[in-house]
Order: structure tokens, then C-alpha cells, then sequence
């Protein structure tokens, strides 16, 4: 144990993500234009073969980007990094705090282009964002043969719960295209316990 030191962490995002977001807006005022960039940064990222078929990204209340995510667990050999995993914590990383709704004194929210898995749909309290939007449902990654995990059944109702707004099936069809195109391209389905 002596030489953990050396395997440090970081997030990195694939290098095109940069060059992407200096063509998109300055802010994303509704639901729709922030789901429409989640799915943008999935689609992005199964057409540059950088990862998964899935983005995030986490905005403050005027719906000004705080922070993007996009499915990197294969190039970064890190199965805890899913869209929604990698926006929420560059956005802590951005914001210096653990807690991105800072206690209740700001609201942000996190856009998903498919609806959480069990990982993400627990670290989501945890983050401090207020909201959750969503595109395609968890049953649509199922469809096409990812695992979401042992969610609860009635996930959405625990997050509102907790104060977490959800708000389901925004542009659904423009994100399970997304999905169906890493499927079409025969895209590595990495499940747990199930790789290779
Ligand atoms: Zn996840």
C-alpha cells in the first residue's frame, strides 16, 4: 500500500469536449435546451468513440453551464464514471464545495440524457443539486442491454422526497436515438461483472 500514492485521481474529459462547448450558448433557460446538451455530449461521445452513450451536465439557476459530463468509464478504466458522476463532480470541483446547492442557498440543476442507474440515482442527495431532468428513460439503456441496477422502483417519488425535483422524457425520442446509435455501431456494453 506503500505506493498508492502514485494512482492520484482525475476526471478528464475527452478533448473534444472544449472545442464543443465554445460553440454552445451561454445559458440554457429551459429544460428542453439543457437536455438538448446532455444529449448533444452523448451523441458527441459515441461519435468521437470516447465512451458510453450517455451526458450530463449541471447548471446554476439561470441555467448557465456550471459544469458537462459525458460517460468515460472505458477510456478511464473507472466504473464510477458515468455522465451524471463526471458534471456533478467537476461541478463541485468548479464551485470548491462538496454541497453545489450550498446548503439550500442556490439551486442547480442536473441535466441526464438517460435517467439515472442505481450508482448515480445515490449520488445525486448527495451532490446538493435541486433538480433532475431527464431524456430517455432507464428502461431505454435496458432496451439496448445496459444494467441500471438495483434501483428502487419508486426512485423518482425518493428523490422528491429529498427536496429533488424530477422531470422525466424531456426530448426522450431525440435520446434514445442516441442510444440506438451506439447499439448500431456496436458499441461495448460494460456491465457489472460482465465485461469481456
Ligand atoms: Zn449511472
Amino acid at each position: 500500500v506503500e505506493a498508492l500514492g502514485q494512482f492520484g485521481f482525475r476526471i478528464d474529459l475527452p478533448p473534444w469536449v472544449e472545442e464543443f462547448l465554445g460553440r454552445a450558448p451561454e445559458v440554457f433557460p429551459t429544460d428542453e435546451e439543457r437536455i438538448r446538451l446532455a444529449i448533444s455530449l452523448a451523441r458527441q461521445n459515441v461519435e468521437q468513440q470516447t465512451g458510453g452513450p450517455f451526458g450530463a451536465a449541471v447548471f446554476d439557476e439561470h441555467g448557465r453551464l456550471v459544469a458537462p459530463g459525458v460517460n468515460v468509464v472505458v477510456t478511464s478504466n473507472c466504473s464510477i464514471l458515468h455522465a451524471e458522476m463526471v458534471a456533478i463532480a467537476l461541478a463541485q470541483q468548479k464551485l470548491g464545495r462538496y454541497d453545489i446547492g450550498n446548503q439550500g442557498r442556490s439551486r442547480y440543476a442536473l441535466a441526464a440524457s438517460t435517467e439515472p442507474c442505481a450508482m448515480c440515482f445515490g449520488a445525486i442527495p448527495w451532490s446538493g443539486v435541486t433538480r433532475l431532468v431527464c431524456g430517455a428513460r432507464d428502461e431505454d439503456a435496458r432496451r439496448i442491454g445496459f444494467d441500471e441496477g438495483p434501483k428502487l422502483p419508486g426512485w423518482q417519488e425518493a428523490l422528491q422526497t429529498r427536496g429533488i425535483r424530477v422531470t422525466r422524457d424531456v426530448l426522450r425520442e431525440e435520446a434514445v436515438a442516441v442510444l440506438d446509435l451506439y447499439a448500431d455501431l456496436g458499441g461495448q456494453i460494460y456491465n457489472p461483472g460482465r465485461q469481456g
